[in-house]
């Protein structure tokens, strides 16, 4: 059941809108908390009551998913998150595009990175950030400011949100033939001084699951496992002097002793920096190359308080179900996190709201509830179409450059290139490949080559790891 606060708040909401419309009789319209929608058809719910939309996660994809459905005056947004204040491990890191796709205001972003230090595993160091414009910048936010941001704003646009920690989703045994049959979530509210919280349920007509990567709604739905690299962050606050080498500079560290699989950053926040690092296929030595990619930040960090240790799963890749009945996975819980960068709030955001414009309209000013197909014919369809190519260039580009050493080198030497420079800022800065030029691209792939053949001669191996369980669950 849903509590007392909730169904007083949307009395009062409906007597509000009730006065503002003029019409002074109680209509059935009004009162939607506590009714089962088991038992109604699609005509009368048209007429009587809206359909309840439960998006679970409100991080980007959620908060991003719950905005659109909120502004649809014919549907009921319920927006459920377990912390209000959560803290997202994470770099922090967005494109420039997302600012004004997303409307995030400029004060929400700590700092603007435009310059840039690749290092390679022997510290050859490559200064990136000349093909930049004055105005481009790639954003560095903290989780806790950006995430408030887009959650208070699906708010303000009618999403009721909920303070609560889903634990489980009944699942009707018709949910795909029978469209009125109702989900059931089961939810921890959150209750000053009671530290479990208080159990409830709601029923609700269809669910986004922006839970993250371990999400409760994949579990629901059954949409299988993903691989997943565990990722770990220092908060460290350094001093002033120390802070101004980073004003407008991120590093990222490559080599065997920071990752075997990934790369080591250190990226500025608003009064300190971030330092981590990431791993699939080594995951239990995570503290050993969190502390390698201490060692070489060396004096530019040395020193400095840890304020915060975090860390927490990246998915690899999409989920094998991504869709199931009314119920669809957006952002990390459906595994939309890019190789090679690590990158997932875009795709969160951008995901989460591609899955309510499309539900959105299959839903017809909420007279009906769109079916499984449709939503994978529109939603599922449009993100592959849009995105799916840069997911498998950057995982060959992930397998080809941080495989080992050589590669690592190449990698590094290979970004001097103002080419190299350009395309990869004008594809992270806007999620779009442009100005290619031909002849550009033939010599880049004999540099390509050239750099492979010398980073392999002058690399020292990389150091062997015996992880066989570990390695096995590679999938
Ligand atoms: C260390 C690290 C560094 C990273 N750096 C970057 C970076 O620099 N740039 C970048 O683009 N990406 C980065 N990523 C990836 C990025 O953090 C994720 O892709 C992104 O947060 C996904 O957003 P989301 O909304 O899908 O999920 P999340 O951000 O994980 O949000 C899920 C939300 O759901 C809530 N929740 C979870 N379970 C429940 C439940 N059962 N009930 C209620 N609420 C629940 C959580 O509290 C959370 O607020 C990084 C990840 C890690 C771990």
């Amino acid at each position: 059941m849903e509590s007392n606060i909730c169904i007083k708040m949307k009395f009062s909401a409906a007597l509000s809108l009730l006065s503002l419309t003029g019409i002074n009789a109680f209509t059935p319209s009004s009162f939607t908390s506590t009714t089962s929608v088991a038992h109604r058809s699609a005509a009368s719910t048209a007429l009587s009551m809206k359909y309840k939309v439960a998006v679970v996660g409100g991080g980007p994809s959620g908060a991003c998913a719950a905005e659109i459905f909120a502004q649809e005056k014919g549907i009921d947004t319920v927006l459920f998150e377990r912390k209000m204040d959560n803290a997202k491990p994470c770099g922090g890191a967005i494109p420039l595009c997302m600012i004004g796709e997303f409307d995030i205001p400029e004060n929400t972003v700590d700092r603007k990175v435009r310059r840039m230090k690749l290092i390679s595993p022997s510290n050859v160091e490559v200064d990136i950030g000349d093909t930049l414009q004055p105005n481009e910048y790639i954003g560095m936010c903290r989780r806790e400011i950006l995430d408030k941001y887009l959650r208070d704003r699906a708010v303000s646009y009618g999403a009721q949100a909920i303070q609560g920690l889903v634990t489980s989703i009944d699942v009707p045994e018709d949910h795909r033939k029978n469209p009125e049959a109702p989900y059931t979530i089961h939810y921890q509210e959150y209750a000053e001084g009671n530290s479990a919280g208080v159990p409830k349920t709601m029923d609700v007509n269809l669910i986004i699951g922006a839970d993250g990567a371990n999400s409760r709604v994949a579990k629901a739905m059954d949409a299988g496992e993903y691989n997943f690299a565990i990722a770990f962050q220092e908060r460290i606050k350094i001093s002033d002097d120390q802070m101004k080498f980073y004003e407008e500079m991120a590093e990222m560290y490559v080599g065997d002793d920071v990752s075997p699989d990934f790369y080591g950053w250190v990226f500025p926040k608003y009064d300190h920096v971030g330092v981590g690092t990431g791993t699939v296929v080594n995951r239990p030595a995570i503290k050993q190359y969190q502390k390698a990619i201490r060692d070489r930040a060396g004096d530019k960090i040395a020193g400095g308080k840890i304020i915060k240790v975090e860390a927490h799963p990246i998915p690899e890749h999409y989920r094998p179900r991504r869709v199931q009945g009314r119920m669809a996975l957006v952002g990390d819980a459906a595994g939309y996190v890019t190789k090679c960068s690590g990158e997932g709030i875009y795709f969160a955001a951008k995901s989460g709201r591609m899955a309510a414009e499309a539900i959105v309209k299959l839903m017809e000013g909420g007279s009906r509830l769109p079916t499984q197909e449709e939503i994978e014919r529109t939603y599922l369809r449009d993100y592959d179409r849009l995105y799916g190519p840069t997911y498998t260039v950057l995982d060959i580009l992930q397998k080809v450059f941080y495989s080992n050493n050589g590669a690592r080198e190449a990698f590094v030497e290979l970004c001097n290139s103002k080419y190299v420079q350009q395309v990869t800022f004008d594809s992270y800065l806007y999620k779009r490949v442009q100005g290619n030029n031909p002849l550009d691209d033939l010599k880049l792939l004999g540099d390509t080559i050239g750099c492979l053949i010398k980073g392999y001669s002058i690399a020292k191996p990389d150091a062997k790891y015996e992880n066989y369980v570990e390695s096995l669950k590679r999938l």
